[in-house]
């Protein structure tokens, strides 16, 4: 017979097994509190900040009412002083001056504050069978059948031939207009049916309605586009030819709602990245003194692939520390080298009703936490930084200590496809960088799907990293 061991498994399992508890089994009752609290904060922020341009004017807003002030490269700085830079009104960064002198490196926090859209073409106005539309090319990786039906509001800029500039919102008021793309019945559907699902809805095909009513005149021909120019006109003093230097961008008009009889989730348009943007500044906003100088970034391009001089695959960030560390006297690449990066970007959170394209072990859950994902890219991690095992060890200890629930995470099955952040772009300029964000549902679709506990884990999380 043998002997009966002293422990038993289940003491030995607690002991030598990752324990994955869901959040709310972790939470008090205060901290769902706060925790529902603060995503009442991030709703409002998807509400009103739709597209990287209102989201970097809202967030200079607000850093500015919080004592942040435009960085002057010729000033001298102190440790608490609050400064911000704005790139070309589509990407913002915030600093905290710390206490240790900057050359031992900043604690950056990265996200990305553009979203998958329909942006339009340079001339998108057209007329066909006496219905006018705008021509769209669209912005970021969508299933385009996710489109039509949907109604979609308007923003964006109009620069004039003079120079100025005309804002446009249209869509989000109780009392505008909407736009949307067409689909076909069912009843006619069949040929459309059998198309791949790449094809349902074709690139050429997601043109927007913008209006059907002719200027009365029996001669003209092009009356509808005629009538909507007209009103165009009226309304913002431009012609066709203004549109060649726009940039329109027409994304969901719906408001976000609390999805759930529990309202334990946010559902809403441009939460990748938003998700962590949000977070991100509130923490970096809270920051009253740091140790190490903070740097918030939110950044555009980073769903076309982070290229172009307001995407983080630029020398914008690397220029902002770079003069930062010269009013300082500190040279930028011993600043960079000491450096360490959340990339703040979103996961897959897994969806029990599609599986398959999972593993299981290695997965991020909704109501898990904050994700942190040590690598991303695809075809055998390529197109990925790849966190150090001691990066690592050093976020795990740091969230261990500040109780902050997480996660691990990664995009998918191996070879199932894949993505990636601005990970690799911080982590090229020598700096520690290591994913770390909220898991999305119905990720890139019209209507994205968040759980409040990770929203709120993501803050703590940025919060700890920046204040620690
Ligand atoms: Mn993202
Ligand atoms: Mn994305």
């Amino acid at each position: 017979m043998s002997k009966k061991s002293e422990v038993t498994a289940k003491e030995l399992k607690e002991k030598l097994f990752m324990q994955k508890k869901n959040a709310y089994l972790r939470m008090t009752d205060a901290e769902v509190k706060k925790c529902d609290k603060f995503c009442e904060g991030y709703k409002e922020f998807l509400n009103t900040c739709k597209t990287e341009r209102e989201a970097t004017a809202f967030v200079e807003t607000e850093a500015k009412k919080a004592g942040f002030v435009p960085f002057d490269k010729n000033k001298k700085y102190k440790a608490g002083d609050r400064v911000y830079y704005v790139n070309r009104e589509k990407a913002i960064i915030l600093a905290v001056v710390g206490k240790e002198p900057i050359a031992n490196g900043v604690n950056i926090v990265a996200a990305h504050i553009d979203s998958p859209r329909l942006d339009m073409k340079q001339n998108p106005l057209f007329e066909k069978d006496e219905v006018g539309y705008f021509k769209t090319h669209y912005y970021g990786g969508i299933k385009k059948y996710q489109w039509p039906t949907v109604p979609l509001s308007l923003h964006g800029v109009i620069v004039k031939a003079d120079g100025s500039k005309i804002n446009v919102n249209i869509g989000e008021d109780d009392n505008d207009p909407v736009f949307c793309v067409s689909d076909l019945l069912p009843h006619l559907a069949a040929t459309q049916m059998k198309r791949p699902a790449t094809e349902i809805v074709r690139g050429e095909e997601l043109n927007i309605i913008v209006g059907s009513r002719p200027f009365k005149d029996d001669e003209a021909s092009e009356a509808v586009k005629l009538n909507i120019m007209m009103l165009l006109n009226k309304k913002y003093g431009i012609t066709e030819t203004d549109f060649l230097s726009a940039e329109l961008e027409a994304v969901p008009a719906f408001k976000v709602k609390d999805i759930g009889f529990d309202r334990s989730l946010v559902g809403g348009y441009g939460q990748d990245d938003r998700v962590c943007a949000y977070p991100e500044f509130m923490a970096v906003l809270g920051a009253k003194s740091v140790r190490r100088t903070a740097v918030c970034v939110l950044t555009d391009k980073e769903e076309i692939g982070s290229d172009g001089n307001t995407g983080l695959n630029s020398a914008y960030m690397k220029y902002f520390i770079a003069d930062l560390a010269a009013t300082f006297g500190a040279r930028c690449r011993d600043v960079l080298s000491n450096s360490k990066c959340l990339s703040a970007d979103v996961n897959a959170a897994y969806d029990p009703t599609f599986p398959d394209v999972f593993e299981k072990n290695n997965v991020s859950v909704l109501n898990g936490g904050v994700c942190v994902t040590k690598y991303t890219g695809s075809r055998g991690k390529s197109g990925t930084s790849d966190a150090s095992a001691e990066f690592v060890g050093e976020i795990r200890a740091l969230f261990d200590k500040n109780g902050i629930i997480w996660q691990t995470g990664e995009l998918g099955k191996v070879d199932n496809g894949g993505g990636g952040t601005v990970a690799m772009y911080v982590a090229n300029l020598n700096i520690d960088t290591i994913d770390v964000g909220v898991p999305v549902m119905s990720m890139h679709a019209p209507f994205e799907i968040t759980a409040k506990a990770d929203i709120w884990a993501a803050f703590r999380a940025f919060e700890a990293f920046i204040t620690n």
